[in-house]
């Protein structure tokens, strides 16, 4: 009993100090401290920025936050890889107008980028016509659902403020966990074009921001770890409007989300390994293929933004919205 015990001690204790171990990965093999775990997640991170050449000829970049756990800390390790690398880095928080979530979205964002000094815009969905009070209206006029319109909006406008601030680069805070959900439902959907989409970096044009994605390849499970044991403040509710808040509501995207968690609890490293071959084997075909038949894109005559229509879906969503008063 008494060797028992000692056994019980000793792994419970970092692999590097000695102090006791508040992470372990089964997958990595490793166990470790708090003091070692902040290194590791930021080394990780920044195994990823410099793998994938996120922040290679960027001298500006544009760090979008939503107030969640993911978004911050991205901040906080991307600001520390930018500082050392002398990139200039612009804060931007979408307020979506969802009542107190919004309002209290935008407070954290706030807090984070006031105690990094990170100088940052806020833009509001009402400022470009949606209200997203008006759920009801939204999706009857639109026949989209509300999240469809959010995502596209804030999509839309991230793009916009990078291409006017003139950003190299919009860093989102997207970790393993969405990837990989992402590129399954794309899958299942037979949408594999869109798999393309979901590289670490996506590159540009003159109109089209860069987009990277520094948490690629971390699991949420660590990200949240890493924004608790620093006492990170994020909001740690989910929209009202969010689909997995109960299981009638539930998307095939939702019920793939509870998929992909489940896939890497009990086969840890299995998602990374999806996501690594995904990027190796099967997007470097999709782009050949994709390249032989690109749909060019065209300039939006509304706005000036990339569209393969002469209108924008952006713009002819808010037409649509106007026309309903
Ligand atoms: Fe927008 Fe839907 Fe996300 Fe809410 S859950 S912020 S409505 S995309
Ligand atoms: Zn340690
Ligand atoms: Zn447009």
């Amino acid at each position: 009993m008494k060797d028992f015990n000692r056994f019980e001690i000793m792994i419970r204790r970092c692999m590097f100090c000695n102090e006791e171990a508040i992470y372990y990965s089964k997958y990595r093999k490793i166990r470790l401290c708090r003091h070692h775990f902040i290194n590791y997640l930021k080394t990780e991170i920044e195994n990823t920025v410099s793998r994938y050449g996120m922040l290679r000829n960027v001298k500006k970049v544009l760090i979008a936050v939503s107030g969640g756990k993911d978004s911050v800390v991205m901040l906080h390790i991307l600001k520390e890889l930018c500082d050392y690398r002398n990139i200039e880095i612009l804060g931007l928080v979408i307020d979506v107008g969802i009542g107190e979530f919004s309002k209290r979205q935008v407070k954290y964002a706030i807090r984070n980028f006031e105690k990094l000094k990170v100088p940052y815009m806020i833009e509001r969905l009402i400022d470009y016509g949606i209200d997203m009070q008006d759920r009801e209206k939204i999706e009857k006029t639109t026949r989209r659902p509300v999240c469809s319109v959010c995502g596209l909006a804030k999509r839309y406008i991230m793009n916009r403020v990078a291409i006017r601030e003139k950003c190299d680069a919009i860093a989102t805070g997207h970790n393993m966990i969405d990837i990989a959900q992402y590129a399954l439902h794309n899958i299942i959907t037979g949408n594999l074009e869109y798999l393309v989409k979901l590289k670490p970096v996506v590159e540009g044009n003159h109109n089209l921001a860069r987009k990277i994605r520094p948490l690629y390849s971390i699991d949420e499970k660590e990200i949240e770890l890493y924004a608790k044991i620093l006492n990170l403040e994020y909001l740690p509710e989910q929209c009202p409007y969010s689909t997995r808040l109960d299981y009638r509501s539930m998307t095939m995207q939702d019920m793939l989300r509870i998929y992909v968690r489940e896939l890497e609890d009990k086969y840890p490293g299995s998602i990374r390994t999806f996501l690594e071959r995904l990027n190796r084997n099967i997007i470097p075909i999709l782009e050949q293929e994709i390249a032989k038949n690109i749909e060019k894109y065209k300039t939006c005559k509304i706005c000036g933004m990339p569209s393969k229509d002469d209108v924008c879906t952006f713009c002819r969503i808010i037409s649509i919205l106007k026309k309903h008063g």
